[in-house]
């Protein structure tokens, strides 16, 4: 048996569409979703997200701003900027690229965003409306992998889910929201003993823990979907995930590829996120 390929780059490409395409009936409408991109710094890494950012925007038809921001950047100025971009009407998305500099304090310039243009969805008050449930803009990895699954047809709902990992920015999100879509949740974690035994339960596995090839298939239950957020640069150069995916194809019943999965599908949930704060900012559904 071997896997289906569950195939980001094909999804993210239709989510796009479907995205310009309400992008362009808005625009007849006057309204310009907008995204501000801040970046501190040379790190060569941010740089190309900023720029595939940037690209993001201009092929979708949004207003877009990059700030970019020398390294010795105060953090009294980061939060200025910030402000400015939170009065400013034709933005309606701030996305500061992290990690920021070592003496720029993460928290202080994430609370500073507004919670109605935190698109990355790291906003404590953005959190505890994923955890209560309420309508939020979603963390992009996260929700990514949401609709992977169900742009497949692999529904969470009834479903036993492993999230290995339990970060704040993917494993824990991404386990709120199976949990909302109505899986039943384990998060395994490095002191999670016997991770083999309980990844074998699942019949979704999540894999976001920046090991190289961790998971093996002697790890999966046969025909489980194996969602593989994991980006991890081998000595060789080429860019590997946290799944052994030669072997665990074998025996999944759906798998994504690194690259080509989940990756593909971050900044095209930022963009539908500014999308939808850009809806919401002009009261349209
Ligand atoms: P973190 O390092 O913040 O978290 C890793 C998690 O994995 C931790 O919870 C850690 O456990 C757990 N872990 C580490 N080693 C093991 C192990 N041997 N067994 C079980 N659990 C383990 O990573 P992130 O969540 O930020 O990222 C995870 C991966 O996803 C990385 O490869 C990253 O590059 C990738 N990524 C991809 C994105 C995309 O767009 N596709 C976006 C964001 C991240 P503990 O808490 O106990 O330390």
């Amino acid at each position: 048996m071997s896997a289906q390929i569950i195939n980001g780059k094909q999804i993210s490409d239709t989510i796009r569409e479907e995205i310009k395409n309400e992008v362009a009936a808005l625009r007849e409408k006057g309204v310009r979703p907008g995204l501000a991109v801040v970046l501190v710094g040379e790190d060569p890494a941010s740089q190309v997200y900023v720029r595939n950012k940037a690209k993001a925007c201009e092929d979708l038809g949004f207003y877009s701003e990059v700030h970019r921001l020398p390294a010795e950047t105060s953090q009294a100025d980061l939060l200025a900027l910030i402000e400015r971009l939170n009065g400013q009407a034709d933005i309606n998305g701030i996305l500061v690229q992290l990690p920021l500099p070592k003496h720029i304090e993460e928290k202080a310039v994430i609370d500073a965003i507004s919670v109605a243009k935190d698109v990355d969805g790291f906003h404590p008050i953005s959190v505890g409306n994923l955890m209560i449930g309420d309508d939020s803009l979603l963390p992009c990895t996260p929700a990514g992998v949401i609709e992977l699954l169900k742009r497949t047809g692999n529904s969470p709902a009834g479903k036993k889910a492993v999230v290995i990992g339990r970060s704040n920015i993917v494993g824990k999100p991404v386990s709120l929201l199976l949990l909302r879509e109505n899986a039943t949740v384990t998060i395994a974690h490095s002191r999670t003993p016997n991770l083999p035994e309980v990844v074998r339960e699942a019949d979704i596995v999540v894999a976001a823990v920046g090991v190289p090839k961790l998971v093996k298939k002697d790890w999966i239950k046969p025909g489980a979907v194996v969602v593989d957020v994991g980006i991890n640069r081998l000595d060789t150069g080429k860019l590997c995930g946290d799944v052994d995916y030669d072997e665990v194809a074998e025996v999944a019943g759906w798998i994504t590829p690194v690259p080509g999965g989940v990756g593909p599908m971050t900044i095209t949930m930022l963009m539908a996120n500014t999308l939808k704060a850009a809806k919401t900012a002009h009261g349209i559904g």
